[in-house]
């Protein structure tokens, strides 16, 4: 392959011990057994062997349903595959996207000893969080959640929370942000508008952006990484894309499913974008595939229905999930009042990075910055 690409696996697809009412990936897979010896070893092999010469690192990020179900046992023979068919010159990372009720004493030392970044999904408040994710038996899971995340502090491992915003913490931006960086200590946060049928309203989205940033401003800045602020700031001062949402198109992250199947990305995993399976395709097949590559033009549609927009280069669209039946973001109104009102900061921000002062003094420039703006625009 000519450039590096990345898989997300399942490893026991879409099989979980809660029942989030939000939930997309629920019935997409029967329940049953995890994901086999030989495409695990298929898997691995090939994600590793297929990236360009010259790839430094190569980073296995485990996903659900909840990947704790596959086992202990399940991932200490993935590292040992890892360690078999890892380049001398090549760093292989882990990195899982858990409920975080599973995690025990053992689990954590595991995820300690190898290094693995904890991706931990916590929607806000205790009554927040519980509203939604649930035990099938109806009861809330975050003292669970809770318990599990002090083991992860108490060992220093790497986590970052992923807090889903739907129709009920919509409008809770300013508590949950508060509740995560102070009452949590949380340091790295990303917040994920639900996909499926019920979106959440684009005006309310754009308010919770913007006031979980007047306060990451305030007492967050340079000391707490907010996923879309990260991005937008990497955009502005690098030009380079470092999530997808806000990329211009879409299929650099595949879906490994646990039978080894293969999909173009987590939020379309369907007929239309299976691409083939790990057992007996290439990478190099799957990602130059029709179905590939027509869902990379998909993706850059906006290219045609957001021109004009002056926010574009940040926003690119969004989501492709979250699009209507013309195309459009339906969360659009949202990401452009954000967009708007954060930008000169975000410059102020850069113009401090540029001189070697403290990123706390953006203040200094924003007057000037927001001046320059509408100049330009005039
Ligand atoms: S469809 Fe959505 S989640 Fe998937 S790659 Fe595109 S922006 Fe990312
Ligand atoms: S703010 Fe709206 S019009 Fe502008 S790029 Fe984003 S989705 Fe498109």
């Amino acid at each position: 392959m000519k450039n590096p690409f990345h898989v997300i696996v399942k490893p026991v697809g879409d099989v979980c011990n809660l029942n989030c009412t939000y939930c997309f990936y629920k019935e997409k897979s029967d329940e049953g057994a995890r994901m086999s010896d030989e495409t695990l070893v298929n898997l691995t092999k090939k994600y590793i062997q297929e990236q360009p010469k010259g790839c430094k690192e190569v980073q296995f990020v485990w996903q659900g349903g909840e990947p704790m179900l596959a086992g202990l046992e399940f991932y200490q023979r993935a590292l040992q595959l890892q360690d078999k068919y890892r380049r001398p010159d090549m760093k292989i990372t882990n990195a899982i996207q858990t409920n975080g009720t599973l995690i025990t004493n053992q689990w954590a030392d595991f995820l300690h000893h190898h290094q693995f970044l904890v991706g931990l999904s916590v929607d806000g408040t205790k009554v927040i969080h519980d509203s939604e994710r649930l035990y099938y038996s109806g009861q809330g899971s975050f003292d669970k959640v809770l318990k599990g995340y002090k083991k992860l502090q108490e060992r220093g491992i790497q986590t970052n929370i992923l807090c889903v915003v739907h129709p009920n913490n919509v409008e809770c931006g300013t508590e949950i942000y508060q509740f995560l960086t102070h009452k949590m200590q949380v340091k790295r946060l990303q917040f994920l508008p639900v996909v499926g049928d019920e979106t959440i309203d684009p005006t309310a989205w754009g308010k919770f952006l913007s006031n979980v940033f007047e306060l990451w401003l305030k007492k967050g800045l340079g000391q707490v990484s907010v996923q879309l602020f990260d991005t937008a700031y990497a955009r502005i001062v690098n030009g380079v894309e470092t999530f997808c949402v806000h990329a211009h198109d879409c299929g650099n992250q595949l879906v490994v499913e646990r039978n080894g199947s293969v999909y173009s990305c987590d939020h379309y995993v369907e007929p239309s974008q299976y691409l083939g399976c790990v057992d007996q395709n290439s990478f190099a097949e799957m990602l130059t595939s029709p179905a590939q590559l027509s869902f990379k033009r998909m993706s850059a549609l906006h290219d045609e229905v957001c021109s004009g927009c002056d926010v574009k280069g940040l926003c690119q669209s969004g989501c492709p999930k979250h699009r209507d039946n013309d195309h459009k973001n339906k969360l659009c109104s949202g990401y452009y009042s954000f967009y708007k009102h954060s930008i000169p900061y975000f410059y102020a921000i850069a113009e401090c990075q540029r001189r070697g002062i403290a990123l706390t003094h953006y203040d200094k420039f924003i007057t000037q910055i927001k001046t320059s703006i509408i100049q330009q625009a005039g």
